[in-house]
């Protein structure tokens, strides 16, 4: 975007423009700009992104084909019974609308997302294709040893991809950078939260994936030139209730039914989508050896979400709790996608917490592509009803 003032309905707008163009032109630009650059594609829900900026990589969010994109190779690649972003991934490679991504990364989510890195390898032999194992056991000396490694292995990957090195101040020079969006993010948050009316959760959340699509120091910009354009702006403050969203960390709702809950009456104060650049909650250390503070960031300050083994049965769900007080939410919509094991398997427990914490909740499943939006609306609007008249 262009240096001059910028108004929000210009930066959404351009936003959306990335959102919507599953061909990566912004990518495809960026690249073509200098000889020797590479793009690396990566599935939800974390990485590293600090990595694959270190070694001068443009790191590109793969969230599926979203609503836009027909899937018509990728069904021939899986069961009817499985969610539906590996299918549109697998139809993004075949169609060469990722013909951009020099290498995939492949982070620990589920079977389905490690098992599309096996086959990514076999389709596409000419990408550096990695499945990125994060931990399960969060003791430095067992999982953070472990990730350490795993995060060694990843450098190295990287360092062949690009044919350069990557130094201690690499990282640690991409660490600040990334520090300082993720603060940034939270501030997006907090404001949202504070006066929701003024940021709609249709708009942070284009901005945030945008974000996710485009080189990290310009999203920065861009949601320091939202807030200060969304909180000069006059919007109307409707009689909606807070709701929080969670169980929407990998695959994406439409678009659509984002708009949808907040046209039914709902302001979206919290969510899961896209977590990527909120999966660590505070700084990461910019001194000392950056592997190990990715490491310990990671295993003692990163959000709870179903990909990621909660030790303490009684633990499970305080995390939700937790969020939902600190952003003042009135109930909880757990939306997910249909077929997604980790989050349908943590509904009951998560769900049941928020039960015993006297916190409403309604659930429902979507697909990327889910078109029919009248029974969520209708949904969303009777939880908001119940709320008003009876919390
Ligand atoms: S949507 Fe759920 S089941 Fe599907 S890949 Fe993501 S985490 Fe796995």
């Amino acid at each position: 975007m262009s240096g001059k003032k910028k108004s929000v309905a210009d930066i959404v707008s351009y936003c959306q423009e990335i959102f919507d163009d599953i061909n990566f032109g912004y990518a495809r630009k960026w690249k073509a700009a200098k000889p020797g650059r590479k793009v690396v594609g990566f599935l939800p829900v974390y990485v590293p992104l600090e990595l694959i900026h270190a070694a001068g990589c443009l790191p590109l969010g793969i969230f599926g084909g979203g609503d836009q994109m027909e899937v018509i190779h990728g069904d021939a690649y899986y069961q009817s019974y499985i969610c539906r972003i590996p299918r549109s991934t697998i139809e993004l490679g075949v169609t060469n609308r990722l013909d951009v991504a020099d290498g995939m990364l492949f982070p620990f989510v589920c079977d389905v997302i490690r098992n599309l890195s096996g086959m990514w390898k076999i389709m596409f032999p000419n990408v550096w294709t990695k499945f990125f194992d994060t931990p399960q056991n969060f003791d430095a000396n067992i999982g953070g040893t472990y990730y350490q490694q795993e995060l060694l292995e990843l450098k190295e990957g990287l360092e062949q991809l690009t044919g350069r090195k990557i130094s201690d101040a690499d990282i640690q020079r991409s660490i600040k950078i990334y520090n300082e969006n993720r603060k940034v993010v939270r501030e997006v948050y907090a404001f949202r939260a504070k006066e929701p009316w003024k940021a709609p959760a249709s708009e942070v959340y284009l901005m945030m994936r945008a974000g996710l699509l485009i080189d990290v120091e310009e999203h920065t910009q861009l949601m320091k030139d939202y807030m200060a354009a969304a909180s000069a702006e006059d919007r109307p403050k409707r009689d909606n209730v807070r709701i929080a969203i969670f169980g929407s960390f990998c695959e994406q709702p439409p678009l659509n039914l984002i708009k949808s809950i907040e046209m039914a009456g709902c302001y979206v104060v919290e969510d899961d989508y896209a977590l990527v650049n909120r999966f660590l909650t505070v700084d990461v250390p910019t001194s000392g050896d950056p592997l190990e503070a990715l490491s310990t960031t990671y295993l003692k300050h990163s959000v709870e979400t179903s990909c990621k083994y909660v030790p303490v049965e009684e633990d499970k769900g305080k995390f939700h709790i937790a969020a939902v007080k600190a952003c003042g939410a009135e109930g909880v919509i757990y939306a997910t996608p249909s077929f997604c094991d980790p989050a349908l398997l943590d509904r009951p427990m998560v769900c049941g917490r928020l039960s015993e914490a006297g916190i409403p909740y309604i659930s429902f499943k979507y697909a990327e592509n889910s078109g029919q939006m009248q029974p969520i609306r209708e949904q969303a609007g009777t939880f908001a009803d119940s709320i008003k008249l009876w919390s």
